[in-house]
């Protein structure tokens, strides 16, 4: 995903905005497999704040991706923000030189940034729904589509223990 920034870099104080597409690979996450099912969608104005670019804006996209819980495969809408800081290899602080992204031609390549902002917008878990019932530890069954007909054998086996106890 490459931005064309010659001509922002010589409008000192001016604004640009930018408009791009594409379709990124799968990734993996977590030892889950992230698929996008529509191209990334990045919307940004870039600012020449001077001695930096400032880049504020949007990433949209869908992915699919795998639920924690119950193990299905849904879609989740991806709206996040995107906010990056560019600057010219040279002309960055030791500080910033950690966190900005350097360039040194007028084509700079932020897919990696992209992804690095999707990757840290994902929850360590990704549910289907907020009150997903996952499946039976037993037997498998997605509780979800319909019980199962384990439920009473499920019990947890210090509870056995003290009805077995409370029989005697
Ligand atoms: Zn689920
Ligand atoms: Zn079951």
């Amino acid at each position: 995903m490459k931005i064309n920034i010659a001509e922002i870099r010589r409008m000192e104080g001016s604004t640009l905005h930018y408009d791009l597409r594409e379709q990124f690979p799968a990734v993996e996450f977590d030892g889950e497999q992230i698929v996008f099912v529509a191209p990334i969608h990045v919307q940004i104005a870039v600012t020449n704040a001077e001695k930096e670019l400032w880049a504020r804006g949007t990433i949209q996209s869908e992915m699919r991706v795998a639920c924690s819980r119950c193990l299905e495969e849904f879609r989740q809408p991806l709206a996040i923000p995107y906010e990056d800081e560019w600057i010219a290899v040279g002309q960055a602080t030791e500080e910033q030189a950690e966190t900005a992204l350097l360039f040194e031609k007028d084509e700079i390549e932020i897919q990696d940034r992209v992804m690095e902002q999707i990757l840290l917008s994902l929850p360590m878990k990704t549910l289907c729904s907020a009150d997903c019932r996952g499946l039976c530890p037993s037997c498998g069954q997605n509780l979800n589509l319909g019980q199962c007909q384990c439920r009473e054998d499920t019990i947890d086996p210090r509870l056995a223990e003290l009805a077995k106890w409370n029989h005697d």
